[in-house]
């Protein structure tokens, strides 16, 4: 996707970038670009994927009528790899207090170099596996958020205690149906419920989004999450 193209496709979805938000993401895709050549942190290579399948996708969160991000103070993008989403919606939303989480030190290390490479403040850059993490920080975030972890059952046992009572965890996914109904069981378990999900599509490409909103209703019985090998092996029912 052209940047022109980018531009765009936003308008359609009542998205408009200011200057300092494109040259942003233009520094963002060509600092990506440039480390991803020694290092590997994504399987897209070129600048009009990063546009596309990164920038594009992530944007896709905020075409919602459930959060107001000019409202949300704090937000924690968990197995966020290379920035995806946390980074993008923070270009977006200065306000916000962001942390990104990831367990793997090369994601990481990149992390801090390009947010002083942007100039954003008030990121944390955390790296640790969330289920260590949550520990500490219980139902903290007003907003979890995670793209392509793990499983939508994984990914919800480990963001829903992360996230404030009223607030929201926000799964992206491609298809999600397959992975509903085991998901459906372990939110009903940690006090939360599925309000809304949106399908999308990305363009050019035409494959299929989804965005699943999850609100948090009650404070989350502290044996969630369980240890890693116990959620894998074991469905919540
Ligand atoms: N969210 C990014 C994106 O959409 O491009 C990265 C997706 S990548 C497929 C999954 C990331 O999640 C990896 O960087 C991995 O290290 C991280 N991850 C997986 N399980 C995790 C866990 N339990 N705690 C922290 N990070 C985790």
């Amino acid at each position: 996707m052209t940047i022109d193209k980018f531009i765009e496709e936003l308008k359609k979805i009542n998205i408009e970038l200011t200057e300092d938000q494109l040259n942003k993401f233009k520094k963002y895709a060509d600092f990506l670009l440039e480390y991803n050549k020694t290092t590997n942190l994504t399987a897209i290579r070129d600048i009009e994927g990063v546009y596309l399948k990164h920038f594009y996708d992530s944007l896709l969160v905020l075409d919602n009528n459930i959060i107001d991000f000019s409202e949300v103070e704090s937000l924690i993008d968990i197995g966020t790899g290379a920035g995806f989403p946390g980074v993008v919606i923070k270009i977006m939303f200065p306000n916000i207090k962001v942390t990104l989480l990831d367990s793997n030190n090369k994601k990481t290390t990149f992390l801090k170099e390009l947010i002083s490479v942007l100039g954003l403040d008030n990121v944390t850059i955390i790296n640790d596996r969330a289920e260590n993490y949550v520990k500490e920080h219980r139902q903290k975030y007003d907003i979890s958020i995670a793209r392509a972890v793990s499983e939508l059952r994984v990914i919800s046992e480990l963001c829903l205690p992360l996230t404030k009572i009223n607030g929201y965890f926000i799964a992206l996914k491609g298809n999600y149906v397959p992975e509903i109904k085991a998901a459906s069981n372990t939110i009903k378990k940690l006090d939360s419920e599925i309000v809304s999900i949106k399908e999308k599509m990305l363009p050019i490409e035409k494959s299929y989004r989804s965005l699943i909103f999850v609100k948090v209703n009650k404070k989350i019985d502290e044996i969630y999450p369980r240890r890693y090998e116990q959620i894998i092996k074991k469905e919540l029912k």
